[in-house]
């Protein structure tokens, strides 16, 4: 089994638009920073960088 706490549920903002689009999970130790994901976004109409946001 793997430690717990590894993995959390983090969710998924548009730069742009600062709507919570997504809701995900990450890998604590692989990612420990803040991370950022193109995705497409339905307000914005097309892709914009969207960061993990608490
Ligand atoms: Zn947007």
């Amino acid at each position: 089994m793997a430690k717990t706490g590894v993995r959390v549920a983090i969710t998924l903002a548009c730069t742009e638009c600062k709507r919570r689009n997504y809701q995900t999970m990450k890998s604590k130790r692989n990612t420990p920073d803040r991370v950022e994901f193109s995705k497409y976004c339905r307000w914005c109409g097309r892709h914009t960088p969207h960061r993990e946001t608490r």
